[in-house]
């Protein structure tokens, strides 16, 4: 409890390259905010939790965590990330380790849906019935946030994951997934368009092909989430994302995709986050628990 009397909260946002920790009341209301470089999970967990240690007593913590993640809280491995190929950090038990490390109750989701979270609450979704919000980065995730909760089924959405219609122009490259090679991906992450062109789309001239090919898979994600789920804001971030012109192209590309069909029309909208860098953090403080 702080000297306001207001519970403190604590936020981890755990990331693939950096762990961005914070201390606040609210998702609004963050009082310090750190950040550290994710090296082996001993090293990582450990100066986070000196961190929080350093911060005083919080009440709680929320982790929003790269994945694939164990969100069953009947399952031996809750809060565990699983079979990550990232090395080192299979089957790391992270909530554990700060439950231990900290005594206070965990709140545990993947970083997309805590993403997505804030988004709809404080962000792009503001007043709206619906949210996805996806990353496109060193990987492609998504977290969707339907009447108010984020969406879970048997673990949580993994919409990186969607196989495709194939663009005309590029019907070459086999996509670089480990476990599905030209799923999206496979083909329009930061690593498949490097290995691809040799380059970031940002570097490409504006009128090279590879703007219309990425913009035309994350156009066909935005039709799929449209037509399974009738969403309403797609909040498209990410290194990706900050490529000049590349949220127009999606946005007008899923317009020609649709043709007009989807009885929610202009509702659904195709947008940057309303939070900038800041929705993976809140949205780690609205997972803490309220104790
Ligand atoms: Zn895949």
């Amino acid at each position: 409890m702080s000297s306001t009397g207001e519970p403190l909260l604590g936020a981890i946002e755990a990331g693939g390259t950096k762990f961005v920790l914070a201390v606040g009341h609210s998702p609004t209301k963050i009082i310090a905010r750190h950040e550290i470089p994710t090296r082996d999970p001993v090293t990582t967990l450990v100066q986070a939790g000196d961190w929080f240690v350093a911060q005083g007593v919080i009440n709680s913590l929320g982790i929003g965590s790269f994945g694939p993640v164990d969100l069953n809280r009947s399952s031996p491995l809750w809060g565990h990330i699983t079979h990550t190929p990232k090395p080192g950090w299979a089957k790391c038990d992270v909530a554990g380790y700060f439950a231990d490390r900290l005594g206070v109750p965990i709140g545990f989701d993947t970083d997309v849906n805590a993403a997505a979270l804030a988004e709809y609450q404080y962000g792009a979704g503001k007043g709206a019935s619906s949210l996805a919000y996806v990353t496109v980065g060193t990987g492609i995730g998504g977290g969707l946030v339907l009447d108010g909760r984020a969406v879970h089924g048997a673990a949580h959405p993994e919409l990186g994951h969607i196989f495709l219609r194939r663009h005309v122009e590029d019907h070459e490259f086999a996509g670089i997934c480990p476990y599905h090679s030209d799923c999206l991906e496979g083909l329009a992450s930061g690593p498949a368009i490097k290995a691809r062109w040799g380059a970031s789309l940002s570097e490409l001239p504006t009128d090279h092909i590879a703007h219309e090919i990425i913009a035309d898979y994350l156009a066909q994600l935005a039709h799929s989430l449209i037509a399974m789920t009738a969403v309403e804001i797609i909040v498209f971030g990410g290194g990706v994302m900050k490529t000049e012109g590349l949220l127009e192209r999606v946005d007008q590309r899923a317009a020609e995709l649709g043709a007009g069909y989807f009885p929610g029309g202009s509702k659904h909208k195709i947008v940057s986050p309303g939070l900038g860098q800041n929705a993976g953090l809140a949205g780690a403080l609205m997972l803490a628990p309220l104790v």
